[in-house]
């Protein structure tokens, strides 16, 4: 496991974004965001998922969060400009932006691999992520130490059969990720993260056999989040790092 001590206050007055912060590892790394000192952006689908996670939030006495609902399968460009000002008239900037929402879409070879759910899939995983990052840069440049994170996968890393559109865009992720990197300089860190097999809904989704039991929780693997949206990882960007490997120092 990557392993890194972060200290409480590590995120202290730091705006960060997690979309997907409803369910799965999006959820437990706003609330871990959240009890290290961050106002949290909760950007999902689902109103009543985020919901909850404010609450939660609330209770254990964190900073206020944010509540932007975005479906990343339909949103357009304009909605993701109005996400900025949104965000620009309630915190003035941003500090990380952490890329987690996802879609599995189908398992099976890409000679039988139903069209319109890979465009889904590209929309969900890719196109989505353009779309806000290419709105959401202004806002990041205006932090000090802004970090941005996409979330990749081993299937993203080195293709895999049957794995379709999701490994594709994986990859693809992996590519935005060198892009921006090799653009934004020392402006804004960009870096991909592949978490490993997590116990979530999505991984009991594409392993249905797997004793959930056998897998790291989300709560297991939040180092690593840790260690990229906070100071510890001012300088570093381009890199793929992943939530099973390496460490801090
Ligand atoms: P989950 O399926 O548990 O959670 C995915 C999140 O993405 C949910 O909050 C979901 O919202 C949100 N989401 C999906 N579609 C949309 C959409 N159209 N608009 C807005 N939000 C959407 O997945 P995980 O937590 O397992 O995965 C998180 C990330 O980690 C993904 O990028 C995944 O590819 C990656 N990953 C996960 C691994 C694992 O083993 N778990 C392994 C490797 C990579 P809602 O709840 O409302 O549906």
């Amino acid at each position: 496991m990557f392993s890194y001590q972060a200290p409480s206050d590590l995120l202290k007055e730091r705006v960060i974004l997690v979309t997907g912060a409803g369910s799965g590892i999006g959820r437990t790394a706003a609330l871990t965001f959240a009890r290290h000192g961050a106002s949290v952006i909760l950007v999902g689908r689902t109103i009543s998922k985020l919901e909850s996670v404010y609450d939660e939030i609330e209770a254990a006495g964190g900073a206020k969060p944010a509540i932007f609902p975005v479906n990343l399968e339909s949103a357009l460009t304009n909605d993701y400009d109005q996400l900025a000002v949104a965000i620009e008239d309630t915190f003035g900037r941003l500090d990380g932006l952490l890329h987690n929402a996802g879609l599995l879409g189908q398992l099976t070879p890409l000679e039988q691999y139903d069209p319109d759910s890979f465009n889904r899939v590209m929309q969900v995983n890719v196109h989505a992520e353009f779309l806000m990052t290419r709105a959401l840069i202004p806002l990041l440049k205006q932090s000090k130490d802004a970090s941005l994170v996409f979330t990749s996968s081993s299937v993203g890393r080195k293709g895999r059969a049957y794995w379709g559109a999701y490994s594709i865009s994986k990859f693809a992720v992996e590519g935005m990720m060198q892009v921006l990197a090799e653009e934004l300089g020392s402006a804004v860190r960009v870096n991909s993260l592949n978490p490993g097999g997590t116990r979530t809904p999505m991984r009991a989704k594409a392993f249905p056999g797997e004793d959930p039991d056998s897998l790291p929780t989300p709560e297991d693997i939040m180092p690593v989040y840790l260690y990229l949206m906070g100071a510890d990882s001012r300088g570093i960007s381009g890199q793929t790092f992943s939530a099973r490997e390496g460490s801090a120092g």
